[in-house]
């Protein structure tokens, strides 16, 4: 009589979008082993679902590795590799295959052609069904005990025994403390894609405008980001300020998030540039006034309150406009500076900066330099980057890499 053969069991732990990633492209891999997700909550891949605004910005169409880790504030060095093995476009293949399209958005970005973060999820249940993936749910994880055949973890429901176990746990202060039992080290744990808060007159009462193009610069720091700019009703929000609240967030967190920043509005110019269009703008729009020939992308409303800060008011021609005023109206648009009281969580995406150190990591498979037999995935370790799909594409590539070392292991 043929004997039946007990899988391998593969403990993962995190039923989120690393963890379900990794476990589904693991079972397909590996039908011989039994994967199994801990979560600790009622439902699986909450993240997913509220992400990108509820549409689930899955991935970024930059399909170039050198180009794509420059969106990555910590972890892009490291990434490099990983992302010559799986990539965006890898990605657009995975969910491809399994009948899930996606469409770019004009400034990058890729969602399912639904629109709709359920179409991924939906995607994932179905996958791990078909490859047989086990999901306890409410089910937390408490210790992980290296062994010499595997990993022993505990959960407040019962134990579980495995030959390999994946950490795909996200920003999990608890999680992070028991990896660091495990002689890990934590990169300290802040926020990061945030928005400004700021109280000035230049910007009060304009909520919902936007500039399409602005330079963000924070004084005496290399923090330098570009792109549109969005006035909200407690300061500045926008790709600009999400990018530089990315790349300063370790900083900005040492300043307890009061710093000034320096704008530009027209970053096609500097102080002198501007100050010269200004100027031929007098000589040819002389019977104009400046509060009603706003210079393109700024616009109306906003150009009017920067007028005004700069000493102009409404019945001020050009013809009748000094040099000083005129020079005094091109500082305010080439080299404005507001001071940053506070942040505020954007709420289409926001992740942690910090967790387990990289160093301590071998980036080809993810598997623990410390502990054998345990792989990481997703945000639990210290990688993060810009709004714009790249957290999940990071998710997606280490989570695929740790499946792949598995699979291939004698
Ligand atoms: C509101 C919001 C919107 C976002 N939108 C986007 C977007 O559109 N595009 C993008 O690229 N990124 C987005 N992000 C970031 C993205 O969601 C994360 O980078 C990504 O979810 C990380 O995946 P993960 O699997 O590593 O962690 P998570 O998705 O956080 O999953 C970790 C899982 O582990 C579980 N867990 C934790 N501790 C334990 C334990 N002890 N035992 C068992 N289970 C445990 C958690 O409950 C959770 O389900 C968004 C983030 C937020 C907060």
């Amino acid at each position: 009589m043929k004997q039946q053969q007990t899988k391998e069991q593969v403990i993962v732990i995190g039923g989120g979008a690393a963890g379900f990633f990794f476990a589904i492209n693991l079972a397909q891999m590996r039908p011989d082993m039994q994967v199994i997700i801990l979560e600790k909550s009622n439902q699986v891949l909450g993240k997913v679902k509220v992400s990108g605004g509820g549409r689930c910005n899955v991935t970024h169409a930059c399909f170039d590795p050198s180009d794509l880790i420059s969106y990555y504030p910590r972890g892009g060095k490291e990434l490099l590799g990983p992302f010559h093995h799986f990539q965006p476009g890898d990605t657009v293949a995975w969910f491809e295959e399994r009948h899930v399209s996606l469409h770019i958005e004009s400034d990058g970005r890729m969602f399912p052609s639904t629109n709709q973060s359920q179409t991924i999820i939906d995607c994932f249940l179905a996958e791990a069904k078909k490859y047989q993936v086990q999901v306890h749910t409410d089910t937390a994880v408490q210790s992980i005990q290296p062994e010499s055949t595997g990993v022993r973890v505990q959960t407040n429901k019962r134990e579980y025994q495995a030959k390999y176990c994946v950490i795909a746990c996200g920003s999990s202060t608890f999680m992070w403390s028991i990896i660091a039992t495990l002689g890990h080290t934590i990169e300290k744990p802040v926020p990061s894609l945030f928005t400004f808060h700021i109280q000035d007159p230049r910007i009060q009462g304009l909520m919902g405008v936007a500039v399409s193009h602005v330079r963000l610069h924070i004084p005496n720091t290399d923090i330098e980001t570009e792109g549109p700019l969005l006035i909200t009703h407690w300061g500045l929000s926008g790709p600009a300020v999400l990018k530089a609240s990315a790349w300063g967030a370790r900083w900005m967190a040492g300043q307890q998030y009061k710093c000034p920043i320096a704008i530009n509005f027209l970053p096609q110019h500097d102080e002198q540039s501007a100050f010269q269009t200004l100027q031929q703008l007098r000589t040819t729009h002389q019977r104009k006034t400046l509060f009603n020939t706003p210079i393109t992308p700024i616009t109306s409303r906003l150009w009017k309150q920067l007028c005004q800060y700069s000493g102009i008011t409404e019945d001020v021609h050009f013809a009748d406009c000094s040099n000083a005023l005129l020079l005094k109206l091109a500082q305010t648009l080439t080299n404005s500076t507001f001071q940053v009281k506070g942040k505020s969580t954007f709420k289409e995406e926001f992740v942690t900066c910090g967790g387990v150190r990289l160093a301590e990591i071998d980036m080809r498979t993810m598997e623990s330099k410390r502990v054998k037999n345990l792989f990481f995935a997703g945000e639990v370790m210290d990688i993060d980057a810009v709004t714009g799909g790249f957290n999940f594409q990071a998710a997606w590539t280490t989570a695929f890499l740790a499946a792949h070392a598995i699979a291939i292991k004698p």
